[in-house]
């Protein structure tokens, strides 16, 4: 068995690992990272990148059969129809240079990146199996060990993955478009998806188990989205559960769980979308073997991503929630900076929330239900989208931004939008926690004409009881 050496080794290549990988190198750390996939993990092969193309493609068509049902903006469109194989080469484009691009800047700055799958021996030493069968296996030692394993799809006993029953990394590559697509799971990932293929032309209906959609949110935050999803047809099942495939298997079978399950029904589905949530990936790498601390399924870490064991680390999804991309980037980068003898702490003022439904909802920092259960005196305010004059010329004038600060300072502790387009005002919302602004601060910058941005200082102008344009 060949053997090697390094400083840092990271296991996993998605956006915690190898921005880890990429940071370590830049401060001179030998630095490998093992990858059994295709570098970028989850994010930019099968999660945040791909489903944004298609939501991007499925409005952008949704749009075209719009102004060619009716148009108030006096566009004619005649029988716009899609190229299912097209759009999702366009979309694996996006993809494939996004990978190659993360490909180039680990090679630039010197990480030394394996191929294969890694298998712990213990906190120093890790085995790689080689991808080619028949390449002589690596034992791999280091001075830091970097779990950056990601997460997988949880599956449903009475769903398992196969046939017409897929997670979303084969709704992002559908081989054809579903007549009915039914979706298990009103989460963000199951309603960005679900209305992405509502909007491309399938029936969709989403069944739910709780009484609500995006039980993450807010009523307040969620009810556009409901409109919306009842503007395009998607049903929902709210409230029901899910007992399997129909007999024939073109069906699915569930019942009010509110109710009797021996009134079960079925719905006929030609695909099933299960979307129920992300289980922390710590089987199959011999994981166990390092006995180490754990948060429920998740690897148990402190402030600074370490492990109950010396010299091993863990970031992203493999350690739980919030599991998103900018977090486990944000840790990736700051273990390599503690590891290079910086002294660093996890302790963002917020890690934003993005649902990239239609339309989008934006959460950074505290609610005002949070704010007040965190003892705080706060006041909080809301500006429409509806008088915001860029809004209007987007054709989304619903939605709105909610601001919430401390009463005594006007410390800003939260932001939360709705509408389109929201997603792109998190910098600002990030910004604002993170530098402590106050409602002033915010008030008093001057906010482009016309802008969506408007609507964000608007809303601090009326926190402060001075609004302009409401
Ligand atoms: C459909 C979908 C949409 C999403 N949209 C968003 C979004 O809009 N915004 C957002 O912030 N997040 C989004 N996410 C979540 C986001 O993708 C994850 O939070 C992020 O990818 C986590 O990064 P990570 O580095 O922790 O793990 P991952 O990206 O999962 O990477 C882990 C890598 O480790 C590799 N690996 C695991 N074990 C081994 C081993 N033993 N040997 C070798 N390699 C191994 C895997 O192959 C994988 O490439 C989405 C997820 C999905 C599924």
């Amino acid at each position: 068995m060949k053997t090697l050496s390094t400083s840092l080794l990271v296991i996993g290549g998605g956006p915690g690992g190898y921005v880890a990988a990429i940071r370590a190198a830049q401060l001179g750390i030998r630095t490998t990272l093992i990858e059994s996939g295709p570098l970028g993990g989850t994010c930019l092969n099968v999660g945040c990148i791909p489903s944004k193309a298609l939501i991007h493609a499925a409005e952008a068509f949704e749009n075209v059969c719009r102004y060619a049902a009716d148009s108030p903006l006096g566009i004619r469109v005649d029988s716009p129809s899609i190229d299912l194989a097209q759009m999702l080469r366009w979309k694996d484009g996006i993809v494939a240079r996004l990978t190659a691009g993360v490909a180039a800047l680990l090679k630039k700055n010197g990480v030394h990146v394996v191929k294969g799958w890694a298998n712990i021996v213990d906190g120093k030493t890790v085995d790689l199996q080689p991808e080619n069968i028949g390449a002589e296996p690596l034992r791999l030692s280091c001075e830091n060990l970097l779990l950056a394993t990601g997460s997988r799809a949880v599956e449903l006993p009475a769903l398992p993955f196969g046939g017409p029953v897929v997670s979303a990394t084969q709704a992002l590559s559908p081989p054809s478009l579903p007549k009915h697509l039914v979706v298990v799971g009103a989460g963000y990932i199951g309603l960005e998806l679900g209305i992405a293929y509502r909007k491309l032309g399938a029936e969709v209906t989403v069944i739910e188990m709780l009484e609500r959609i995006l039980p993450a949110y807010d009523d307040e935050l969620v009810k556009p989205v409901a409109a919306s999803l009842r503007r395009l047809g998607v049903r929902l099942q709210m409230g029901c559960k899910v007992l399997g495939l129909g007999a024939g298997g073109d069906a699915v079978r569930i019942y009010d769980a509110r109710g009797d399950e021996s009134k079960a029904f079925e719905l006929s589905a030609d695909r099933v979308l299960v979307a129920v949530g992300r289980r922390p990936r710590t089987e199959g790498y011999h994981l166990e073997s390092l006995r180490l601390d754990m948060n429920g399924p998740a690897i148990k870490i402190d402030d600074q991503c370490r492990t109950s064991m010396r010299g091993v680390w863990a970031i992203g999804d493999v350690t739980g929630e919030p599991m998103l991309a900018h977090r486990a980037m944000a840790q990736g980068e700051m273990v390599a900076e503690i590891i290079s003898g910086k002294r660093r702490r996890f302790i963002p003022a917020s890690i934003p929330a993005v649902c990239f439904t239609d339309p989008e909802i934006v959460v950074v920092g505290q609610t005002p239900e949070e704010a007040a259960l965190a003892g705080l005196d706060c006041l909080h305010a809301q500006f429409p989208f509806a008088a915001n004059g860029r809004a209007m010329t987007l054709e989304s004038a619903e939605g709105f931004v909610r601001v919430v600060a401390r009463r005594d300072n006007h410390l800003v502790v939260g932001w939360q939008a709705v509408g389109r387009g929201v997603s792109e005002l998190c910098a600002a919302f990030s910004q604002s926690l993170e530098m402590g602004a106050r409602l002033e601060d915010v008030a008093m910058t001057i906010h482009a004409h016309p802008t969506l941005g408007e609507a964000v200082q608007e809303t601090a102008l009326r926190a402060l009881g001075r609004a302009l344009h409401v």
